[in-house]
């Protein structure tokens, strides 16, 4: 059994229409995919019907935007009631600032003698209700600014350099129970990922271990070898779940094909059952 839990569609910043994803995990010998785009949910129907008729699992989830010690954390979520009030609002602010920080972004990038406007980038984020700075990579790509995403972000958009800006995340010690309220389980996606080694130690683990984390995430391609043996290690100390994924995003993300890295089946099933709502069928 081939499991691939955290994957992006056009609902977030993945290329691929959710339908589109999951017949492409079917044909990447995936039985198990989980749909996890950034702070959304809307891609689920669509993935829910494609996977019903090729006939493979669909675990409903999303990564979901926090901040934990003053950095930016994803947390993947699984099997949340998607009608949660209290997630739904959470959500709703989260979105309200990715949405807030397209125009200030294209500000920026306009007062550094970068020509795009806000409706370059929406004309990239389409259907997304998350609009992202892969978005905004995009629209630089298509301008001729850039040759790629990974060279946008390397020159422009992250921390520090002149098209980047902030916006509002979830504080993960509050996120972490309320997916739990909604029925879900939470997993800390990448959590040694670019340089955030630091923030989540293994006494930081521990103690969001006892708020309800079920599980991270280490077998991940911003993961080497020695951290993912590290991480293994502190997830059997603490008992915590250990997934592997692919953090697909279509032609958006080289080296991140579907089913790159996977979970074992055992820590797939426990993950499962930790969650207090079930997967339908
Ligand atoms: P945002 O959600 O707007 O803060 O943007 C973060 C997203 O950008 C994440 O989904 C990352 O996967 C993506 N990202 C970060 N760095 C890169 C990169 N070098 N190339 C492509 N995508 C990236
Ligand atoms: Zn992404
Ligand atoms: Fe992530
Ligand atoms: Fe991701």
């Amino acid at each position: 059994m081939r499991i691939d839990l955290h994957t992006h569609s056009s609902a977030s910043d993945g290329t691929d229409t959710p339908g589109d994803l999951v017949r492409e995990a079917a044909a990447a010998g995936l039985d198990v995919v989980a749909l996890t785009d950034h702070d959304a949910m809307s891609g689920w129907a669509e993935a829910q019907q494609a996977a019903d008729e090729v006939g493979i699992t669909l675990v409903p989830g999303l990564e979901i935007s926090t901040r934990f010690r003053h950095r930016g954390v994803h947390l993947l979520g699984y099997l949340p009631d998607p009608t949660h009030p209290s997630l739904v609002d959470e959500l709703d602010r989260i979105l309200e600032g990715r949405t807030a920080r397209t125009p200030a972004i294209v500000a920026a990038l306009r007062e550094h003698g970068i020509d795009i406007s806000e409706e370059d980038v929406r004309r990239e984020s389409g259907g997304s209700v998350a609009a992202g700075r892969p978005h905004v990579a995009d629209a630089l790509v298509r301008s001729g600014v850039v040759a790629d995403r990974t060279e946008a972000f390397a020159t422009l958009l992250s921390p520090g350099q002149a098209g980047y800006v902030n916006r509002y995340a979830s504080a993960l010690e509050d996120m972490i129970p309320l997916v739990a309220a909604a029925g879900g389980v939470t997993v800390v996606a990448h959590p040694w990922g670019r340089g955030s080694r630091s923030v989540l130690d293994a006494e930081a683990l521990a103690g969001l271990k006892d708020l309800g984390l079920a599980g991270i995430e280490v077998d991940h391609q911003d993961h080497a070898p020695a951290a993912r043996a590290e991480l293994r290690a502190i997830a059997r100390e603490l008992d915590l779940v250990v997934t592997g994924s692919s953090d697909h995003h279509g032609l958006g993300k080289v080296d991140h094909d579907l089913g790159v890295n996977t979970t074992e089946p055992e820590q797939y099933e426990r993950l499962m059952s930790l969650a207090s709502r079930r997967l339908d069928g």
